[in-house]
């Protein structure tokens, strides 16, 4: 279990002071300048030797992404975006950095910026989060106020400017290039790739997206050493990681932990354990509402790593955003619950997704109700199917996996039911 003394986040439940003068008091920003005067190329070997990958769900290496950022203009500016648009199902973690913690996320823009040779960042924050934006542009003044950021930021000659734009509250503009899009002023639509944001991103220019978690955690990781946040974890999954549990536990919670930590103590140590008992639990989403469910009794001997959730249950860690569900969960509507919401924040520019989703469904719709043929589970997955990898942007995928995790772990369910419909027994005919 992880230890005081090695969390990042030490406000992350605002028990303590959130300003300039207590997050300097809990040492951040300090020795800010001496970090950037080690230079660009000192810092980006350090956060890829610190293996930390990026934690916005994709899990990509940070300080990889950071290097394929031009070493030299060709006089176009370079841009740091954060992304800060928090609106997985589930995941709840960036507004707890954003509203109790926030000058640990302005510094790590200062320092990332400088890495990839950037005057300028945007943190373009959702558009829910208004008192996280308030407390968010708080900081920012005062960090301001005090030289950090500004010209000559925290005397390190490096001129930076930070600005905090406020999200319409569209879903799709966490996907990295509707974001730049929105940024520009348009409308919230993904872009093909290639190309890829560090060859033309924001205004056509050099720019790096990255996750609110990913740089808030540089400034720590620089002064403590890449090989402090590398001991953390199993090779391949460095480092302290933001868990935010949802659903049927005790306590539901957002705690920085170790990664790889086994998801029994995961939930026994910080929530109380399941509501119930471990006899109770019946499914989990490990990861954000993206990524497959996973049958309880798959969980409890569960790590809650990238490598493991991925390879061994086929399903993923994405933002760690953990969701419980007992046995009082009719998983069928749950996942019908997660269809529609994928179908309502398409933006509907590729086919497979726009009518894909919609689609989607419909068919579960009726599953929750059991009014449906058996023949039309595998219809459904088959769709799934076609529309997974067809797609501009991920939003596809992340309407697919749902679907396909439920027929794969719960297919006896979506069976049972449609079967009781035809033929419902005596007592259930009684009861209704
Ligand atoms: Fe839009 Fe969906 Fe296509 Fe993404 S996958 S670009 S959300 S229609």
């Amino acid at each position: 279990m992880l230890q005081d003394k090695d969390r990042i986040f030490t406000n992350i439940y605002g028990m303590h002071d959130r300003t300039l003068k207590g997050a300097q008091m809990r040492g951040h920003w300090d020795g800010t300048d001496k970090i950037i005067k080690k230079g660009r190329d000192w810092i980006i070997d350090q956060m890829k030797s610190s293996g930390l990958r990026g934690r916005g769900g994709a899990g990509f290496p940070t300080g990889l992404k950071w290097s394929f950022m031009p070493k030299e203009s060709d006089g176009r500016p370079s841009y740091l975006v954060v992304n800060a648009d928090e609106s997985e199902p589930g995941t709840c973690k960036d507004r707890e950095i954003m509203r109790h913690d926030p000058h640990t996320l302005i510094e790590g823009c200062l320092i990332a910026s400088f890495a990839m040779q950037a005057n300028a960042c945007y943190i373009y924050i959702r558009g829910e989060y208004i008192r996280e934006k308030e407390a968010l542009q708080a900081a920012i003044d005062e960090a301001y106020d005090a030289g950090l950021v500004g010209k000559n930021a925290a005397k390190s000659g490096w001129d930076f400017d930070i600005y905090l734009h406020h999200g319409a509250g569209a879903y799709i503009c966490g996907e990295e290039t509707a974001l730049l899009e929105s940024l520009e002023g348009k409308k919230g639509m993904p872009r093909m790739k290639p190309p890829f944001p560090a060859g033309a991103g924001l205004y056509g220019c050099p720019t790096t997206v990255n996750n609110v978690e990913s740089i808030a955690v540089v400034p720590t990781i620089l002064r403590r050493g890449p090989e402090w946040f590398a001991g953390f974890g199993r090779p391949n999954n460095a480092g302290t990681k933001l868990f935010a549990i949802s659903g049927h536990v005790n306590n539901p919670c957002v705690v920085e932990e170790e990664m790889s930590i086994s998801f029994e103590e995961l939930i026994e140590k910080h929530c109380g354990g399941i509501r119930g008992g471990w006899d109770n639990l019946k499914a989990v989403i490990p990861g954000g509402s993206s990524v497959p469910c996973v049958r309880g009794e798959h969980m409890k001997d569960a790590i809650m790593d990238f490598d493991y959730l991925r390879g061994e249950l086929g399903s993923g860690l994405g933002t760690a955003a953990v969701i419980v569900m007992d046995e009082s969960t009719d998983i069928i509507k749950a996942i019908w619950r997660l269809s529609k919401f994928y179908k309502h924040e398409s933006c509907g520019q590729c086919t497979p997704c726009r009518e894909g989703t919609g689609w989607m469904m419909r068919v579960m719709d009726r599953l929750v109700r059991g009014e449906a043929e058996v023949e039309e589970i595998d219809m459904l997955f088959d769709v799934t199917k076609q529309v997974e990898g067809h797609t501009i942007c991920a939003l596809g995928d992340a309407a697919a996996w749902p679907i396909q995790g439920l027929i794969k772990n719960f297919r006896d369910e979506i069976e049972d039911r449609i079967r009781h419909k035809r033929s419902p027994s005596p007592t259930r005919v009684a009861a209704e």
